[in-house]
């Protein structure tokens, strides 16, 4: 049987859309069939009217970047020391000791907080993980993740063997992640017509590793092995990814914390969605992403909450919420709601599904907390 579903105010997320008052959407068989007022839909309309009472309500929200892998770490890693001692720490821990219980908590305050898709990262237990996200009811693309010399086997899945996502192909960076299987991985995903993801200029040692500069990251890469003919580019994270033909409109580049005006423009011309992880980013003290002068670029921007190793939950409200809080400058709400909404639906390869109310789209509807509006008053 149909249901309308009646709020106070609706933020569609259509583009140029104004929030509609006293809004409705008329849902059937998962489906969203018609969006308007009130006032306009209800006459004709005949099955079962839920009144959600004086919210706001938008699309369900989208989490571009996660490490469910990582969830039995909640609150076992240090914040606040910058990143060489947060891998340090992070590589003393039972990484790959995955907990069922822990992860369906994770996979619970996903959906418990308005999130219905999650672009997540995974190091060894890709279908695990999407395996996982299917059984709980979320959409999601899991990125299997390139790192050090070889393209991960068994990345791709045949189209169909799950019904909420896909798999695709991250690489993991640009100093961990060799140039020739970066390319590759790239490659490989661009002809599948699938997204690609790549952690991008998140640190400080990352701009100097790439700079041929010292650094005790790469000293302790070099320790366990890695990285022991690496030649340094001698360019910025940036110019690197555009010049290995890493950035472009499939592309999430995520983090983002360490460029310069120049790699902002760079990054936007190739039409690259950026990700920013504003939580984890002070978590682990790495500095924080020139925020305001992303979202001015016109670069499509969203938010992902990154691992429970540096963030302290997947509340992607949380996110949003942090982001306006530290803002300097106007961020209006559309904009803000368009970070967790339409624009990560886009780059993970689902805005024909989610990121709007629409008709035809999912029936995926998020309410606005009160921490968020409040904000806006
Ligand atoms: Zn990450």
């Amino acid at each position: 049987m149909p249901e309308l579903f009646r709020a106070a105010n609706a933020a569609t997320m259509v583009p140029g859309a104004p929030v509609i008052h006293d809004a409705a959407v008329i849902v059937h068989q998962g489906i969203i069939r018609e969006v308007g007022t009130y006032a306009d839909l209800s006459p004709a309309f005949s099955g079962t009217v839920t009144d959600l009472g004086d919210v706001l309500i938008a699309p369900g929200l989208v989490n571009a970047h996660s490490h469910l892998e990582l969830a039995h770490l909640r609150g076992a890693c240090p914040s606040g020391k910058g990143f060489v001692a947060w891998v340090e720490d992070l590589l003393t821990q039972p990484i790959f000791d995955l907990d069922d219980d822990l992860l369906g908590q994770a996979l619970d305050e996903c959906r418990r907080t308005g999130t219905v898709m999650v672009g997540d990262i995974a190091t060894r237990f890709a279908k695990r993980m999407a395996g996982a996200l299917e059984a709980s009811g979320l959409f999601f693309t899991v990125f299997t993740e390139a790192i050090g010399e070889s393209l991960p086997k068994k990345t791709f899945i045949p189209a169909g063997e799950f019904a909420h996502g896909t798999l695709s192909v991250a690489g993991h960076s640009l100093y961990t992640t060799h140039t020739d299987v970066l390319r590759a991985a790239k490659r490989e995903s661009r002809g599948r017509g699938l997204p690609f993801s790549l952690h991008l200029a998140e640190h400080d040692d990352e701009v100097a590793i790439m700079a041929g500069e010292p650094s005790a990251f790469l000293d302790l890469l070099q320790a366990r092995g890695r990285l022991l003919d690496f030649a340094p580019p001698r360019k910025r994270p940036v110019q690197q990814a555009a010049d290995l033909g890493l950035l472009d409109a499939t592309t999430l580049a995520v983090h983002c914390v360490k460029v310069t005006d120049r790699d902002i423009e760079t990054v936007r011309d190739s039409g690259a969605t950026v990700c920013l992880c504003p939580r984890s980013n002070e978590f682990i003290g790495v500095g924080r992403a020139p925020w305001e002068k992303w979202i001015g670029s016109g670069a499509p921007v969203c938010l992902g909450t990154d691992s429970l190793a540096s963030n302290t939950d997947l509340d992607l409200w949380n996110e949003a919420r942090h982001l306006k809080e530290h803002f300097n400058g106007e961020l209006s709400l559309d904009t803000l709601l368009a970070t967790v909404t339409r624009t990560p639906a886009a780059i993970l390869g689902a805005g024909r599904h989610l990121g709007t109310l629409e008709p035809g789209k999912r029936a995926a509807i998020s309410v606005v907390p009160r921490k968020i509006t409040e904000l806006f008053q």
